[in-house]
């Protein structure tokens, strides 16, 4: 048997030859929307730093008295001694701000969905996903046991074709989507599914990992979600009735066997909140600059703060991305397999502070890149 590393070697020709190798870069954030790559200054636009929440100095001033206060690490799990007196305070503020009944934090988004959704269905259950869920639903869903089956991205006919073929086999059902898809800025038809949902007799389960910070949980639905974009630190979320919150805490295995977040970060969290209630003109900006953009290339008006600029070809788009960064601008180049094969974009993220001259020195930039390319 050839050696690990040659078998490896193999394996990653195979991503070359597909152009879908990928590779990691030291990137510098400071406050404001610059990074530095390569010792240059770019103008980034994909952060997910929506309202630039991680160099707020009050959420700085937070993290820093936690960290005196608590140290470091949080020691253990949660549910061992982890479990220090900051994370009442995020659950209790992050319930308010949502208007849910109740909260549990997790170690980050792609834990929350790994341990509830294996905590919800397992074998002889049905999980119907949107096609465009993000991996980490997915991987949650796998992990699960149930049967998985995706439905065309935001298509109800076909989730409810799925549904009268599938439902009367299974035991429980559990439908799963996004409230702003991650790749494509759209939203769910939420409304829609929840009364699809309750015809079926299932469950409805969104991601509003880039919904917030402008949804508020809606009724009947389990949401999850993130720290680490809008709220601009790091962790996850559920929330949803004070059952559920209390049966995940006994049940969800990513909750229970790993580690606590480290006391600064949910220090973080908590700040960034109270300036989220009380600045509402700075939740509204991130959409108000996406709109600024899609009206300047005169395509259909953003639905969220997240804009693709499909080029199909995964060649097109790694030599646009390049093009933007030789010009001062980073803009990520999203291939498959994130993506379905063929719709390769740039994806565009656009924060609070972004400035309007940046916005059209970009979308004139894209402009030009659509007619040479
Ligand atoms: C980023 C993201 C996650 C993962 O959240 P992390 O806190 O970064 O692990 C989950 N779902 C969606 C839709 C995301 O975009």
């Amino acid at each position: 048997m050839p050696a690990l590393d040659d078998i490896l070697q193999q394996k990653l020709s195979v991503f070359e030859a597909k152009r879908q190798k990928r590779a990691l870069k030291a990137t510098g954030r400071g406050a404001g929307v610059k990074v530095r790559r390569d010792g240059r200054e770019l103008v980034s636009f994909s952060c997910n730093d929506y309202l630039g929440l991680t160099h707020h100095l009050q959420v700085i001033a937070a993290a820093k008295e936690a960290l005196e206060k608590y140290g470091a690490g949080a020691g253990a799990s949660r549910l061992v001694t982890g479990n220090y007196p900051l994370y009442d305070e995020l659950e209790a503020a992050l319930a308010a701000y949502k208007g849910a009944e109740a909260t549990c934090i997790f170690g980050s988004g792609y834990l929350a969905n790994i341990g509830t959704i294996p905590a919800l269905v397992g074998a002889g259950d049905l999980i119907l996903a949107d096609k465009f869920i993000h991996a980490c639903i997915y991987d949650g869903a796998r992990l699960s046991g149930a049967t998985v089956m995706r439905f065309a991205h935001n298509n109800l006919e076909h989730c409810r074709m799925l549904l009268e073929a599938n439902r009367g086999e299974h035991h429980y059902c559990l439908i799963l989507t996004e409230t702003v898809f991650s790749m494509d800025g759209d939203r769910a038809p939420l409304e829609a599914l929840k009364i699809l949902a309750k015809e079926f007799d299932s469950w409805l389960m969104v991601d509003d990992a880039h919904g917030f910070p402008s949804t508020r949980k809606g009724e009947g639905i389990i949401e999850m979600g993130t720290l680490s974009k809008a709220v601009g630190s790091y962790g996850g979320y559920v929330c949803g009735s004070k059952t559920l919150v209390e049966y995940l805490k006994t049940a969800a295995r990513s909750l229970i066997y790993s580690t606590a977040l480290p006391p600064a970060t949910v220090a973080a969290s908590i700040a960034a909140l109270k300036m989220m209630a009380k600045e509402p003109e700075l939740l509204a900006k991130p959409l108000q600059h996406a709109r600024h953009f899609t009206a300047l290339l005169g395509m259909k008006p953003a639905q969220s703060a997240i804009v693709p600029v499909i080029l199909k070809d995964n060649d097109k788009v790694l030599a646009a991305s390049a093009l933007l960064e030789e010009k001062g601008f980073l803009v990520a180049a999203i291939r498959p397999p994130t993506v379905p094969e063929h719709t390769a974009r740039l994806r565009f993220a656009f924060s609070a502070l972004h400035e309007a001259a940046q916005i059209e020195a970009v979308a004139n930039i894209v402009k030009e890149i659509m007619q040479i390319l």
